[in-house]
């Protein structure tokens, strides 16, 4: 389908919420203190997947054994998760506070930007949870399949591409290396609006350029070029001209709702995760619950009940992934 250039399955990282939950299941059966503050644990533990949560547990348990303590203590999950942050999760999971901020500015970015847009597609989810290789990730998913995309849409989405890269600019002045995905992309559907969908006044209805689907060479590895320098040169232009265009309604944007673009970010930073609804209410102005909900810890340390399950369910090919 045109325009939607990055299908895949993503399994996601649980939230705040889900974290807590799984560390509850998975401590059943295990000898530990009264005292384990699970939420705290929880909120240490951003971009942890269930496995990871339960090689902590087990590394506790291991830990506890060779400390002589007869119980799991506080201290010994806290050692645990010190050390397997400092394994696996070094590399690309530990973010300092201030790269943190950036990711969440980035994100928001993106989601304000989509979502004010008459064209794009509704936000579904921003989070700063890191994942993969990616830092945070902004979802956007039509409320049907489509199977022609318009102009305008085509538009809004490098305009919501861009949104991103145009917060670290409007806040920071200064930019990161995050957007470099973005703008692959952004660049790719500004060269398919020029030469495979025609859309461009100056070029016309011209398909340039013939793709090659050799499949020794994997997809579209190279475009035959069946035009003049003088048009490759129009074809560059043109594709700039949609870009700058796109990036100045993204200015303009985040220029005008920096309050709405504020919000969402200190939401971010407080929950890692938005949902639809959640989104919609900070951008509405609307404060949300603290990430804790209240809940009863029955003295048998059976916390986690068939109404904790984890909220994140795994998403099946959505749409649109965006990372960084
Ligand atoms: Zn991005």
């Amino acid at each position: 389908r045109p325009g939607r250039f990055d299908r895949q399955i993503v399994v996601d990282a649980p939230d705040q919420n889900g974290r807590e939950a799984i560390l509850k299941v998975h401590a059943k059966g295990k000898p530990l203190d009264t005292e384990i503050d699970f939420a705290v644990l929880a909120k240490r533990t951003p971009g942890f997947t269930g496995a990871d949560l339960a090689n902590m547990l087990n590394e506790a348990a291991l830990l506890a054994a060779r400390r002589n303590h007869s119980r799991i203590s506080q201290a010994d999950l806290e050692e645990a998760l010190d050390r397997t942050i400092a394994g696996p999760q070094r590399k690309s999971r530990i973010i300092d506070e201030k790269e943190r901020e950036v990711i969440a500015y980035h994100e928001a970015g993106h989601a304000v930007v989509g979502e004010l847009l008459e064209h794009a597609d509704p936000v579904h989810k921003v989070t700063i949870l890191p994942r993969g290789m990616s830092l945070g990730s902004t979802w956007q998913l039509p409320e049907a399949d489509k199977y022609l995309v318009s102009k305008d849409e085509l538009v809004d989405d490098i305009t919501a591409l861009l949104g991103g890269r145009v917060a670290e600019e409007t806040v920071y002045g200064r930019l990161w290396t995050g957007a470099v995905g973005d703008l692959e992309r952004v660049t790719r559907i500004a060269r398919a609006m020029v030469c495979e969908y025609g859309m461009s006044e100056r070029l016309g209805t011209l398909a340039l350029g013939r793709r090659s689907h050799n499949p020794f060479l994997g997809r579209d590895y190279h475009d035959e070029r069946n035009y003049s320098e003088d048009v490759a040169k129009h074809i560059d232009e043109e594709v700039r001209k949609i870009v700058d265009h796109c990036h100045q309604r993204a200015t303009e944007i985040l220029t005008q709702h920096r309050d709405k673009l504020d919000a969402v970010v200190a939401a971010l930073l407080e929950h890692e995760t938005l949902t639809r609804e959640e989104f919609l209410a900070v951008l509405d102005g609307k404060s949300l619950p603290p990430p804790e909900k209240p809940r009863e810890t029955p003295k048998d340390g059976a916390g986690a009940d068939a109404s904790e399950q984890p909220r994140s369910k795994p998403n099946i090919a959505p749409p649109r992934f965006e990372p960084a």
